[in-house]
C-alpha cells in the first residue's frame, strides 16, 4: 500500500514537471510513513532528525503515510523543521503549493507524463472495516472506500498503454471488495481487469480469510493472467488468541480455504503473516501456531514480535504479558523453522519450467522478476523488463529461483 502511494505521488511529481534527484541535490524530500509497528514509526522520526542539517529555508521537508492519521498537524510542532503534513492521497493541493512556492517552471517545457514500471499498483480499496484489536489500521487509514470497477479498469488500460505488463489490485483487505455501484465483489472486478488487451498478470493483496469468496478461487484458477499467489495473513494458530485478536474465523476455517485453494490449484503460491507474543499467547497457543506452520507448509510466512500500537483495543484493554526475551524465543524458533519449510519447497522446483515475467536487473546485472506463484527467479541469458520468459530451474534457494531460458 505505501509503496501504491508512493508511486502515485511520485506520478503526479513527475507529471508536473518535477524530477527524481539524489537528496543532497534535491529541493523537496518526502517522507512516506507507515506505523504499523513501533519499529517503523521510529524509523520516521530518526529519518526527520536525520534531515535536520539538510533542511534550510529554501528546502521543504513533507511527511505523508499513516502517520499523518496517528499524529496529524501535531507533528509540526514536534519537528519545526517539517513543512508540510500531507494526508494520504491528498497530494494535488500539496503539489499546488509547492508550484507556488518553487517558480522553476518559467519557460521549461513539462514532461509529457509520470513513470510506469513493468508493474503497476492500483489501490482499489483504501481503509478497512475490521477491528483487529492489535491493528492501528483502521484509525489511520479510516474506514473502507472502494473504487468502482469502471475506474480501476480505466486506470489498468492508462497504465498498459503506458507500458505496464502487469497489475497489482491492493486493498488492507482486497477481498472485501465491493463495487459501489453494486457490480459485484473482487471476482468480478478481476474477470473485467484480466480480459484487458496487453495484460500479461495480474495480482492481489492482501486477503482478508474471513472475506475471501470461494468464487474467488475459480477465477483465480481458470485463468491464464491471474497469478497464483495468495496472500492471506492468519496471525495464529490458535483459536483463543484469534478471538482475543477478534479476527473472526477460526483455524478449521482457514484451514479450509487453503484445502480448497489447494485443490483448484495445487501449485499454488501461499504467504501468511504471523504475530508472536499476542497478549495472553500461552506456550500451548505459541505451538499451535508453529503446528500450523508445520502442516501448511506456507512459501512465505511475515513474522512480527507483538508491540502494543498506541489506540488500539489490545493496548488498553489487554496486558502486554508475553516477556520480551520470551517473544523473541518464539520469533527465532518460527523464523528456522519456516527457512527449512521455505528452502524445502523452493527446492521442489528444481527441474520445472516456469514462466518468469521480468521486471529488472539484480545486483549482478542479471534480469529478474516473478513465476506466477510469486517466487522471485532469476533468468540466466539475455531478457528485457516486461518480458515473459520461460525457464527450466537449475538452482532454488529460499530466497529466489535461478534458471536458464528455454532453447
Ligand atoms: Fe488491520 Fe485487521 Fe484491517 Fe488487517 S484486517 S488492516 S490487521 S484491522
Amino acid at each position: 500500500m505505501n509503496l501504491a502511494d508512493s508511486e502515485s505521488i511520485a506520478r503526479k511529481l513527475l507529471a508536473a514537471g518535477y524530477v527524481e534527484e539524489s537528496l543532497d541535490r534535491a529541493d523537496i524530500a518526502i517522507l512516506n510513513t507507515c506505523v504499523v509497528r513501533q519499529a517503523s514509526e521510529d524509523r520516521v522520526y530518526a529519518k526527520l532528525h536525520e534531515l535536520r542539517p539538510w533542511k534550510t529555508p529554501e528546502r521543504t521537508i513533507a511527511v505523508t503515510g499513516c502517520i499523518v492519521g496517528k499524529e496529524g498537524d501535531g507533528l509540526r510542532a514536534r519537528f519545526p523543521q517539517l513543512d508540510s503534513v500531507v494526508p494520504i492521497g491528498e497530494y494535488d493541493s500539496f503539489i499546488a503549493g509547492l508550484d507556488a512556492r518553487y517558480d522553476w517552471s518559467a519557460g521549461e517545457a513539462l514532461p509529457a507524463a509520470g513513470r510506469t514500471g513493468v508493474s503497476h499498483f492500483v489501490r482499489v480499496i483504501q481503509g478497512c472495516d475490521h477491528n483487529c484489536t492489535f491493528c492501528i489500521v483502521p484509525r489511520v487509514r479510516g474506514r473502507e472506500k472502494h473504487v468502482p470497477i469502471d475506474a480501476v479498469v480505466a486506470e489498468c488500460r492508462e497504465a498498459i498503454g503506458a507500458g505496464a505488463k502487469e497489475v497489482v489490485l491492493l486493498g488492507q483487505n482486497v477481498d472485501d471488495y465491493r463495487d459501489p455501484e453494486g457490480r459485484g465483489g473482487l471476482a468480478a472486478l478481476v474477470r473485467e481487469v484480466e480480459r484487458l488487451p496487453g495484460l500479461l498478470r495480474l495480482r492481489f493483496m492482501t486477503s482478508h480469510p474471513q472475506d475471501l469468496e470461494p468464487e474467488l478461487l475459480e477465477v483465480m484458477a481458470a485463468s491464464d493472467v491471474v497469478c497464483r499467489e495468495l496472500q492471506l495473513p492468519v496471525q495464529s494458530g490458535d483459536d483463543t488468541i484469534l478471538k482475543r485478536m477478534a479476527r473472526g474465523y477460526q483455524v478449521r476455517h482457514y484451514r479450509s480455504i487453503i484445502e480448497r485453494a489447494r485443490g483448484l490449484m495445487p501449485d499454488l503460491g501461499l504467504a501468511t503473516d504471523v504475530i508472536v507474543g499476542f497478549p495472553g499467547e500461552s506456550e500451548e497457543a505459541f505451538l499451535n501456531t508453529r503446528r500450523l506452520l508445520e502442516e501448511i507448509e506456507f512459501d512465505v510466512v511475515h513474522l512480527a514480535m507483538y508491540s502494543p500500537r498506541p489506540s488500539t483495543y489490545a493496548a488498553q484493554k489487554m496486558a502486554d504479558d508475553v516477556p520480551d526475551d520470551e517473544k523473541l524465543r518464539r520469533l527465532n524458533d518460527l523464523l528456522a523453522l519456516q527457512r527449512a519449510i521455505a528452502a524445502r519447497k523452493t527446492a521442489a522446483w528444481i527441474g520445472r519450467d516456469v514462466s518468469v515475467l521480468v521486471e529488472g536487473r539484480d545486483e549482478l546485472g542479471r534480469p529478474f522478476g516473478r513465476i506466477r506463484q510469486g517466487k522471485r527467479a532469476v533468468v540466466l541469458g539475455h531478457a528485457e523488463p516486461g518480458m515473459l520468459v520461460d525457464i527450466r530451474v537449475v538452482q532454488a534457494t529460499a530466497g529466489q529461483l535461478m534458471g536458464a531460458r528455454a532453447a
